[in-house]
């Protein structure tokens, strides 16, 4: 492993050796890499990381989680991002529905989901995108719920929705008033909801990890699926985004990392011209081009965890971390792709992986240029430029 040049407590040590440790145990790489070219979830790491008290990091002791916050998170998503990436992924859904349910949810809804989800009895869904757009979600949402005499009747579509097909509860973002920003709610619903159909996208990447289009059609819930205040969901949602943007960095610096930790092996072994391709001062440079890109973005995304935790505004500082951990993991995986050549072709080898991976983290949660225009906005003082 290349050294880790940014300090962490020896507790957070700890707890990156243990969960490297598991995956090393249940998922090394090899098998990683059968479960991505078979595009199946890794449900015997899930069950490794729940026994190791991971689902549980960032909810307090008392409401049964394994304590911990922003810092922990992002230490554990970034050595997932390294070894297995759809877990990644996986686990910033996770980690989003256990915040939005500690902080919105009430009693039942904890004793009902939060407490299920941090033991990894059931997984859930995020459902806020459709697919008339990402980035602009609050024009393009048209998923309505409908108040009726006992409970509520969610009609519409979203896209690309991770793991729809395999969790058991959604968070559903739905329009319960005209008002653009104060007239949406959260919901949970069931995915066995008779109505919802999860239909399975074909994706390049994150192939461990499912992706879904959903249909609402006529969905009864009762009245207390509702998360939160009424018409609120927007806002509600809006309060977690730091902390989303924080995780999709870690991932995105593990990505690069672990590409960069494969690609220096390579480099190693690999000979041209009687010495090894690592030895060119061309093959070194490159890497080390990346690899400055990649500590930076992970030494802005600790800082960013620190100041989340000490309760201080990180809304620049999130953008800032997230836009050069994503940029850092597409010039880490493709600098490798390049010296590995020919050989990052061959689906065996994680690198291609990786450098497919990595594109996700460009334009979700928050895509790249919206980083910007929040920097621009908050840190320069620029008048909003759309
Ligand atoms: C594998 C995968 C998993 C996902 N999982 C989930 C999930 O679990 N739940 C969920 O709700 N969503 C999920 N998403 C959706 C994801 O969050 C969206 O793809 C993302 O928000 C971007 O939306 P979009 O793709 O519709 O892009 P669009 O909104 O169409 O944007 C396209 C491009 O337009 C540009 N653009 C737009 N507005 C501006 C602007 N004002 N200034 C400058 N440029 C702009 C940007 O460059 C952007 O990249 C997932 C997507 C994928 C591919």
């Amino acid at each position: 492993m290349l050294p880790q040049l940014a300090k962490l407590t020896e507790e957070q040590e700890m707890l990156r050796q243990a969960l490297e440790g598991t995956i090393d145990r249940v998922s090394p790489v090899s098998r990683a890499q059968k479960l991505d070219n078979s595009k199946q979830f890794d449900n015997e790491l899930h069950a490794a990381l729940s026994e190791l008290g991971i689902l549980g990091v960032g909810v307090s002791e008392e409401l049964g989680g394994g304590g911990g916050g922003a810092i922990e998170q992002v230490v554990i998503l970034e050595a997932l991002g390294r070894k297995a990436t759809s877990m990644a992924v996986f686990m910033v859904v996770h980690f989003m529905i256990t915040r939005l349910l500690k902080e919105n949810g009430s009693e039942a809804q904890k004793r009902d989901y939060l407490t299920p989800l941090m033991k990894g009895e059931i997984k859930a869904s995020f459902c806020l995108t459709e697919a008339g757009g990402g980035t602009d979600i609050l024009a393009a949402m048209k998923t309505k719920a409908i108040r009726e005499a006992d409970g509520w009747i969610i009609n519409g579509n979203k896209m690309w929705i991770s793991g729809a097909s395999t969790s058991d509860l959604m968070v559903v973002l739905a329009r319960t008033s005209e008002h653009r920003s104060r007239g949406l709610s959260m919901f949970l619903v069931p995915t066995k909801a008779r109505g919802i159909t999860a239909s399975e996208v074909s994706t390049m990447a994150i192939n461990g990890y499912d992706t879904n289009a959903v249909a609402f059609d006529d969905v009864r819930i009762p009245e207390d699926a509702l998360m939160g205040v009424l018409d609120d969901g927007f806002p509600q949602v809006i309060a977690t985004l730091n902390g989303e943007r924080m995780n999709a960095a870690a991932v995105a610096v593990g990505i690069g990392r672990g590409a960069l930790e494969v690609t220096q092996e390579y480099a190693l072994e690999r000979a041209a011209f009687g010495r090894p391709i690592g030895q060119f001062q061309a093959v070194q440079h490159q890497l080390s081009i990346a690899g400055i890109a990649v500590e930076t973005a992970w030494l802005a995304t600790l800082e960013a965890a620190r100041r989340d935790e000490a309760g201080e505004a990180t809304d620049v500082l999130s953008s800032m971390a997230k836009w050069a951990s994503a940029r850092a993991a597409v010039q880490c995986t493709d600098t490798g792709m390049e010296i590995f050549a020919g050989a990052g072709f061959d689906t065996d080898l994680p690198i291609q992986r990786y450098y497919r991976d990595a594109r996700l983290y460009s334009f979700a949660p928050l895509n790249q240029n919206m980083a910007l225009n929040m920097i621009a906005e908050r840190w320069f003082g620029f008048p909003r430029s759309f």
